[in-house]
């Protein structure tokens, strides 16, 4: 319950106002940074000084800015001040550039989700009624109607009838997969499958965006504190003390302490950068993460509204299979320059003086990689996805939007999906809160058009 964001980061980033400028500039009426920002501000309950008029400070959802972060962290942010970065008053405010400790989605030390902010509390409400251990095999629709969902569970499958619409929410991968199972997709691939089309549109499954980035690990001088060495039975137990008697301290932290945004190109307006800051350093292998005993830092640069395009599409007509799949990350030869510009910045925060007094030497990828062509080969075999997938059932108007403004999926009658696919372009950062300000309009949206109170 709570999806993604019952087992994400807790980075708590809104995007720039300029990524919903863009969605309404493509069409989408209704999605404008002055039209989201309400529904930003409804859903949450920030404890920082900010501007009231921008953040939200009464809403279910709790953000609050890292409660104690490590001291590498806010060295970072004074180094990205000294690479031309500027220090950041608050990121989800309305200038979303420059470098600052994380903001998260943690309440007293425990991770803030979905349904602990708005569906819990929700639970006793006659008119709800919430089955777990299902899968939602397809929508059922007649007649160009969606009249219902099949369920599987361990007892069996079974149909649940739908009175008024059927909102799909499974997120990037759940809704285009239940689409593409109940004959919504690209005609000609469902025909390949055996799938029987209910209606030929070619952009469910296409489009697909996440973030591609580089980890980049510094070693730090002996006797530097990371929490490198805070991963034997002795870290554990000091940090869950100190969560227990304090809630705060790294049981209560996200892996990065700080983040920035930056701009691969001075001449940019919006920054198409983000790097995440972490006090800590490991290597992704084939056999999973390692992380050495000695000091080490991290950063992850990232490329914001990346341009390559992935796609997911039917494994087979069998919903018990996962989709296939493509992710693309650097189809595109725009998006390996920007995020070796994102390296490089990286390399020039870590070598910054606010940092001379701890930094070792890069142990990853290395000062061999110099070049343009060293820095692409080891993007192009050590990148990675940082788990922001979205797009993949587009709001729009064009013939590969998947779901009109109002989120009504194009030709089929009361269905709609209300989740992270339907953004036509990823926004710049983490992206569960616009996940969930996509999750409160729809709300509005349902309500004004069912008249329901
Ligand atoms: C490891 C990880 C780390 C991340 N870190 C961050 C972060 O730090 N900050 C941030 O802002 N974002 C982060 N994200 C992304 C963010 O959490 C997601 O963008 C956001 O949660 C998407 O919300 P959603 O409602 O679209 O989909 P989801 O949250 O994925 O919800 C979809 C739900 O549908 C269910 N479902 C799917 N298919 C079916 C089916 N057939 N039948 C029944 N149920 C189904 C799933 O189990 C899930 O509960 C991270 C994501 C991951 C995976």
């Amino acid at each position: 319950l709570g999806g993604s964001g019952s087992i994400n980061g807790c980075f708590f980033v809104r995007g720039r106002p300029g990524d919903f400028t863009r969605w309404a500039e493509l069409g989408n009426r209704g999605w404008a940074y002055e039209d989201v920002l309400p529904y930003f501000r409804a859903i949450e309950r920030f404890d920082g000084d900010a501007d009231p008029t921008v953040r939200g400070q009464a809403g279910p959802f709790h953000v609050e800015t890292l409660r104690s972060p490590h001291p590498l962290a806010r060295r970072f942010v004074e180094a990205a001040r000294q690479c031309g970065i500027p220090s950041a008053a608050d990121y989800n405010g309305s200038d979303a550039s420059g470098a600052a400790i994380a903001q998260t989605s943690i309440r007293e030390g425990f991770r803030e989700t979905s349904f602990r902010a708005f569906l819990r509390p929700s639970l006793a409400r006659r008119n709800l009624r919430l089955l777990t251990g299902r899968r939602a095999t397809r929508v059922v629709i007649e007649h160009g109607e969606a009249c219902g969902v099949e369920v599987a569970a361990a007892s069996g499958t079974r149909m649940i009838r739908a009175r008024r619409e059927v909102i799909l929410c499974a997120g990037a991968i759940g809704s285009p997969h239940i689409l593409l199972l109940s004959g919504v997709g690209p005609a000609a691939e469902l025909q390949k499958v055996g799938v029987q089309v209910a209606t030929n549109l070619p952009g469910v499954g296409a489009n697909l965006q996440e973030h591609v980035g580089l980890w980049i690990v510094h070693a730090l001088k002996p006797g530097t504190r990371t929490l490198n060495m805070d991963y034997g039975w002795l870290g554990i137990l000091r940090h869950g003390v100190r969560f227990v008697a304090r809630r705060d301290g790294p049981a209560a932290s996200p892996s990065a302490h700080a983040l920035a945004f930056a701009s691969s190109d001075p001449s940019l307006t919006d920054p198409d950068l983000q790097i995440h800051f972490m006090p800590l350093g490991y290597r992704i292998t084939a056999n999973g993460i390692e992380i050495p005993p000695t000091p080490a830092m991290m950063a992850v640069p990232n490329v914001n509204r990346p341009l390559s395009r992935g796609r997911l599409r039917l494994a087979s007509s069998n919903s018990a299979d996962a989709p296939l799949i493509e992710p693309s990350l650097l189809q595109d030869s725009e998006d390996v320059r920007r995020l070796i510009a994102g390296c490089r910045l990286a390399r020039r925060i870590f070598g910054a003086p606010a940092f001379v007094d701890f930094a070792d030497r890069e142990s990853f990828p290395g000062r061999d990689c110099e070049t343009d062509g060293d820095w692409e080969s080891a993007i192009r075999a050590h990148a990675g996805p940082v788990y922001h997938i979205a797009g993949t059932c587009k709001m729009g108007l064009d013939p590969f939007s998947v779901v009109d403004p109002a989120l009504r999926v194009r030709g089929i009658a009361k269905l709609r999906v209300i989740d992270s696919s339907i953004m036509p372009v990823i926004t710049s950062g983490n992206t569960n809160a616009t996940a969930l300000m996509i999750g409160a309009k729809g709300v509005d949206l349902v309500l004004e058009s069912s008249r329901l109170p």
